[in-house]
């Protein structure tokens, strides 16, 4: 999952006003760099949802990061892969 976190690295140069609503997956790697990028995002979008999609592996520790933010923190199964791709799915539908 980390080339997920690069894309939206990427996409942190572009204008995300056309994004309704960014879901950041924060694994047990990286996940400080995933938590930091979420703030990076609120701050920078505003009006768009944001939200941490994470694995209950250092829940404590994710919840902790994201405290004196507002950034609803969803659980997923360990990898998030089957979540995120229902996720693409409902994004897809709606
Ligand atoms: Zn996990």
């Amino acid at each position: 999952m980390g080339s997920l976190s690069h894309n939206f690295y990427g996409k942190l140069e572009i204008p995300v006003e056309n994004v309704k609503q960014f879901y950041i997956y924060a694994g047990s790697n990286a996940m400080q760099d995933a938590l930091d990028m979420a703030r990076r995002i609120k701050m920078m979008t505003k009006n768009t949802p944001v939200s941490v999609v994470a694995c209950d592996c250092k829940w404590a520790e994710k919840k902790e990061i994201l405290a004196d933010t507002d950034i609803p923190l969803l659980m997923c199964e360990c990898g998030g892969q089957s979540f995120l791709g229902d996720l693409a799915e409902k994004i897809l539908a709606s």
